[in-house]
């Protein structure tokens, strides 16, 4: 019955979408009862970045995957149609990504957010897991897991990003030099694809796809469900930061820490450009005034901050850990300080400062980021690049480098990383442009810089790639790709040929 009345409510759309299409014909919610399938919204175009504004046609609020696969097989289905579709998970894109425009936008976030914990027993083979909804966001996961002292290997800073979000990117934080990104930390996914098939797949079953999609930015299916390896929680953190006025310091001791993933369990590293960017990174995190260096000194000071899991088994194991790692760094004397906290507090801290900076009117606000990787080869290059195209005494927001392994990463994925086989660096310049201090033009101003920072560095000779970024042109995305090109072309082909998916990322035209 369900399912006839979907089909009914998906048909009606499509057919007026097929006559009307690209004209923007449903202005007003039109009501479907429960199942609310079709409506228009504003959230659906907009994303964290409030750079791109474009508005579907409408949006398909899902009640389960089938009603995901009988859009995209009705619409691979119709010849005449030229509709494209976007998932949106929490919409947290920089450069309207998850957006449709005159398509549809289905809603992720609608479908049912079970998450099935499977602990493993001592006598069994194999891991602990989650299933979990593509739709559902990391933070619900870690509260799940926790139930059962358990959670995932690999994350991002921030937990409100949705599962099949961040795996259609990569999914980086402080975890990733040990386990990897999140997409190496999947074991199986169900998956719809761009001509409406369902399709579980695994490294070892329909594994083409399964590696298409990890990294694969929304381009040849729709992650309805994934299998998160977990491993045991600890209950706290022991969480530092310890500063220092030298880059080259700084990041030989970023190295040292990468070298010990025995016992560092999270590492990443900051620019503090300005006394204000210190306040506003330490909301979770207080400094204590005597362990924070004083800005008369110096212009500007690097932070790394690293923490080890405390499991509360003996307490002398983790002070002695955390003695092996701090007596070998070379961090200015005496800024160091830790505090210990729960792990779903460590874990969940970048939202300390987003409350803050709602309260404050400034998290709705154009975010104009920028993402790189860049080898270890052209790090200072890219700093000095990065020193000379910005006034650090103005900037807001954190500017974030620390080091990852390249050989954490599938190459089998879709995911796009400097050609080195050497340590890498995320370089995250993490930009906010309030209205109040930054106009239109301002904004604009960020956006042409970021282009001419991201021409420079993707010279040879710093040898950088972009994450989470919406490339220009087709050559651009050519070149981003690069030798992986042919077969991100191939996958397209196979698994989504009329180009249906991911119109917000800009690489496919629609096939009519
Ligand atoms: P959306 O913006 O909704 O979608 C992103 C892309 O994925 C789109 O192309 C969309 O169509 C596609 N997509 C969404 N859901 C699905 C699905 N189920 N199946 C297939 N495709 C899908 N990233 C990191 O790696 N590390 C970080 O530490 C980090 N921190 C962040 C902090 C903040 C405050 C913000 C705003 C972003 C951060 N990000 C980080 C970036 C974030 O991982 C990406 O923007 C990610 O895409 C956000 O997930 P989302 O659910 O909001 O995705």
């Amino acid at each position: 019955m369900e399912f006839a009345f979907i089909f009914t409510k998906i048909n009606i759309l499509i057919i007026i979408l097929a006559i009307c299409s690209p004209c923007k014909f449903i202005q007003s919610p039109m009501d479907f009862g429960s199942s609310s399938l079709l409506q228009t919204t504003n959230t659906s175009s907009i994303d964290f970045g409030r750079i791109i504004f474009s508005p579907p046609s409408a949006v398909l609020r899902p009640q389960s995957t089938d009603d995901i696969s009988l859009l995209l097989t009705f619409l691979s289905a119709s010849s005449f149609s030229k509709v494209t579709v976007a998932a949106r998970g929490a919409g947290h894109s920089i450069h309207a990504q998850s957006q449709a425009l005159d398509g549809i936008v289905i809603e992720m976030d609608s479908l049912p957010s079970d998450i099935h914990i499977h602990k493993k027993l001592d006598d069994e083979h194999g891991f602990s897991y989650a299933d979990v909804s593509g739709g559902a966001l990391w933070v619900e996961l870690l509260e799940e897991s926790l139930k059962f002292g358990l959670a995932p290997r690999s994350w991002t800073d921030y937990l409100y990003l949705s599962i099949g979000g961040t795996l259609s990117n990569g999914g980086i934080s402080g975890q990733t030099f040990k386990y990897g990104p999140q997409i190496s930390n999947v074991l199986e996914l169900d998956v719809v694809t761009g001509k409406g098939d369902l399709i579980t797949c695994s490294p070892t079953k329909s594994s083409e796809l399964f590696f298409a999609v990890l990294g694969g930015l929304g381009q040849f299916g729709i992650i309805t469900r994934a299998r998160i390896l977990l491993q045991d929680a600890p209950e706290k953190v022991k969480w530092f930061r310890a500063f220092y006025d030298d880059f080259d310091i700084f990041i030989k001791d970023q190295e040292l820490l990468v070298s010990m993933p025995d016992l560092v369990d999270y590492l990443e590293g900051f620019v503090v450009p300005n006394e204000e960017s210190l306040l506003s990174s330490s909301i979770a995190f207080p400094a204590p005034l005597h362990s924070v260096p004083s800005f008369h000194l110096s212009n500007v000071y690097y932070c790394i901050e690293f923490a080890v899991h405390d499991f509360q088994v003996e307490p002398s194991v983790v002070e002695q850990t955390v003695e092996k790692i701090t007596t070998q760094m070379s961090y200015l004397q005496p800024y160091i300080y830790s505090v210990e906290v729960s792990y779903f507090d460590f874990l969940n801290r970048v939202r300390m400062e987003e409350m803050s900076l709602r309260a404050r009117g400034l998290w709705e606000v154009p975010h104009p980021w920028l993402n790189m990787f860049v080898p270890k080869f052209g790090i200072k290059e890219f700093k000095d690049l990065l020193m000379d195209n910005m006034s650090l005494n103005q900037f807001k927001g954190p500017i974030l480098i620390y080091p990852i392994l390249k050989n954490k990463w599938d190459t089998n994925t879709s995911a796009v990383l400097p050609d080195t086989e050497d340590l890498i660096y995320i370089v995250g310049v993490l930009q906010s442009a309030a209205p109040a201090i930054c106009s239109a033009e301002c904004l604009a101003g960020i956006v042409r810089r970021n282009r001419r920072i991201v021409g420079a560095a993707s010279a040879e000779r710093i040898g950088a790639k972009q994450y989470l970024a919406q490339q220009p042109s087709l050559l651009h995305w050519r070149s981003h790709f690069g030798g992986e090109w042919n077969r991100f072309v191939a996958r397209k082909a196979r698994f989504d040929p009329l180009a249906i998916l991911g119109p917000g990322q800009g690489i496919f035209p629609r096939v009519r």
